[in-house]
């Protein structure tokens, strides 16, 4: 039985299958869906609504080419496909992204370490690697942080966050999510704005880390 308590939000997903969702965001509601029979029965209930709309369009002069034409572009502009089988710790979509290579962690400190998967002006998706008890520096979000339960665990103010759980944080969260001591915690994160960070330390770095 899965143990997956935290779901892509409605609205998420809603924008995920009409695909205006930015990449980095996408990249990790698919790799939820992969992950989480939930959120995918989510997902084909959008899909099925949003093939309603177009049937419904049927009694105006919209001929089958045009409508199978914008059914092709619905599929098409998916920014990642989600698939249902994950590969080890990483998801479909993220093998996708790493394109086969294993993932090239870079330092952040503390032995928190980050690959950045991809990043442009809608934002940012990374890996992120947390050794087991240890915690990542207390921060808030100038916009949307998305993050991804690959491996092990971690908790914040909010609560606790397990393998296939989605954390949605937005600028009224402040939190200091911390690794839960069983596993070092691998996560997918996705950001649209810089995160703020309280201590020193980390301000002075982000511009390297592009966190
Ligand atoms: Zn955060």
């Amino acid at each position: 039985m899965s143990t997956i308590k935290h779901h892509t939000p409605d609205h998420l997903m809603a924008a995920y299958t009409a695909g205006s969702l930015p990449h980095p965001f996408a990249m990790v509601v698919a790799a939820q869906i992969s992950m989480d029979d939930t959120c995918r029965a989510s997902y084909e209930a959008h899909q099925a609504v949003g093939g309603i709309i177009l049937e419904d369009t049927e009694t105006s002069d919209v001929s089958d080419d045009l409508k199978s034409n914008v059914l092709d572009q619905l599929d098409a502009s998916y920014v990642e496909k989600p698939r249902k089988k994950p590969q080890g710790v990483y998801p479909a979509p993220v093998m996708a992204a790493l394109k086969g290579r294993a993932p090239r962690w870079k330092s952040l400190g503390l032995g928190v370490r980050q690959d950045i998967l991809w990043a442009g002006p809608e934002g940012s998706v990374r890996l992120l690697y947390i050794p087991a008890n240890q915690a990542v520096p207390d921060h808030s979000h100038g916009g949307l942080e998305l993050t991804l339960v690959l491996q092990g665990s971690f908790s914040d103010e909010t609560g606790e966050f397990n393998v296939g759980d989605l954390e949605v944080a937005n600028e009224d969260l402040e939190h200091t999510p911390f690794a839960g001591g069983d596993q070092d915690c691998i996560c997918l994160a996705a950001t649209d704005a810089p995160l703020r960070f309280r201590s020193f330390m980390p301000r002075l770095l982000q511009p390297l880390f592009r966190i």
